[in-house]
């Protein structure tokens, strides 16, 4: 049995202390007592009548649900208690700015079928997400799809799930499809696997992942079953969403620690919150804790533009700065990219301090994490030289195919990628 590492173990809160372990350990017991009622949580927090008032009036976009297990985990009665801020909601959040975007990443303008928005977004050339539920076992206050997360606890009708595989399976560039949600986890393991079945006979998809918070907001949901599902299924690949050390409990530890035992490479996607996790060390804590349990640091999200989320949002900088704290201070596999989900359907744009100084004929002038300054030098007299076997490549001179600035980078002829409606081309004489 391997060592697991947590920081805290994982707690019951005294309200639940006559639930025998069987059904706290069992998450349709957690899913059917998912605290939605303000008036409960007032019960269970000693809430006082204006703090609950505040509650309910909050709930205008994403109705609260959180697992018994993961409002055990608030420490506190603090109201900027980690855990609590990312359950419970503020009144922050009907605080919506002028700059705030339903759909700031239009999800649903990306998607190409009629009828399948809010089911299908296929924004890069190799990769899309489809979404199966609307479901979460919590969810989070900081939620950027919370147009629609909770609308319904009904997965997606298979009808459409259906046309979304019919379109993969009409593709043949789709390689790698990201099941998403709401949390795909919240659907029955027969659910679950009539869905991967369907994608995995088709040939030319390479690769399923999987989106999920269940390990964090209901870590009993990882189950020897479903592993043994999901391990029928390779390639498959789960990105869960922690935000805070304080999130590795000991059952969490156990949920991550049993998915990699079924063989599942996982990576974890965190945002950046104002409060919760916005400083280099716990992001020192949280990756070190990541790693131990063999969850990759994938990314750092900015916080999206959604609506009512500007309190949680921070500056980019604290992003970089964290980047700074990770890279060569620990494991290069524990630093996540840090990137802005660009507006409008822009994708995901990496940020990061700089590294390279300055550049010449042949001299790179680049600095490390310790400050040091040095070069690096460019072969002389150079010739580029193609590997041998380039040719058993479907596109090896100027790789056709290839799209954005990397295309500008081949010998296609195009020779510029030009921003609609210039002004200065309006100008020119026709
Ligand atoms: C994030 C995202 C993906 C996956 O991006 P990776 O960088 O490959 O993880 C795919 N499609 C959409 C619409 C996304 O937002």
């Amino acid at each position: 049995m391997p060592r697991k590492f947590f920081f805290t173990k994982a707690k019951k809160h005294k309200y639940w202390l006559k639930v025998c372990d069987r059904d706290w350990n069992d998450y349709n017991w957690q899913l059917n007592n998912r605290v939605t009622d303000p008036k409960e949580l007032q019960e269970i927090l000693g809430l006082s009548d204006k703090a609950t008032k505040e509650i309910s009036d909050s709930l205008k976009i994403l109705r609260m649900a959180i697992t018994p297990y993961y409002l055990s985990q608030i420490d506190s009665n603090e109201v900027n208690d980690p855990i609590r801020m990312q359950a419970i909601p503020t009144l922050a959040e009907t605080d919506i700015k002028k700059t705030d975007c339903k759909d700031p990443l239009h999800e649903e303008a990306d998607c190409p079928v009629p009828g399948l928005e809010g089911i299908l977004t296929h924004r890069y050339p190799d990769r899309l997400i489809i979404y199966v539920t609307y479901q979460c076992a919590m969810y989070c206050r900081h939620c950027t799809r919370r147009r629609h997360a909770g609308e319904t606890d009904i997965p997606t009708p298979m009808s459409k799930i259906k046309k979304a595989i019919e379109y993969i399976r009409k593709r043949e560039t789709i390689r790698d499809v990201l099941i998403s949600g709401g949390d795909p986890l919240t659907l029955s393991d027969d659910h679950l696997e009539v869905i991967l079945k369907e994608l995995r006979v088709i040939d030319h998809l390479e690769i399923i992942r999987i989106g999920t918070r269940v390990p964090v907001t209901m870590p009993m949901r990882i189950t020897d079953n479903l592993c043994n599902i999901l391990k029928k299924y390779h390639p498959l690949w789960i990105n869960t969403h922690f935000n805070h050390p304080r999130e590795m409990t000991d059952l969490s530890a156990e949920a991550c620690q049993k998915l990699a035992d079924a063989g599942i490479p996982l990576g974890n996607q965190s945002v950046l919150l104002r409060g919760v996790n916005n400083h280099p060390l716990i992001y020192k804590k949280l990756v070190k804790l990541l790693v131990v349990n063999r969850v990759r640091p994938y990314y750092i999200y900015q916080c999206d533009l959604s609506q009512g989320l500007e309190h949680f949002r921070t500056k980019v900088s604290e992003g970089i700065e964290i980047i700074e704290n990770l890279r060569g201070h620990t494991s290069g596999f524990a630093v996540p990219t840090f990137v802005i989900d660009g507006i409008g359907g822009g994708g995901k744009v990496p940020v990061m301090p700089n590294y390279v100084l300055s550049q010449s004929n042949h001299k790179i002038a680049l600095r490390n994490y310790e400050g040091l300054i040095f070069n690096y030098t460019e072969p002389t007299n150079y010739t580029h030289t193609l590997p041998l076997d380039i040719k058993k490549y479907s596109d090896p001179v100027d790789y056709k195919n290839t799209i954005g600035v990397a295309k500008l980078l081949t010998e296609s002829g195009e020779v510029n990628l030009v921003p609609q409606n210039l002004a200065r081309l309006k100008r020119r004489k026709k």
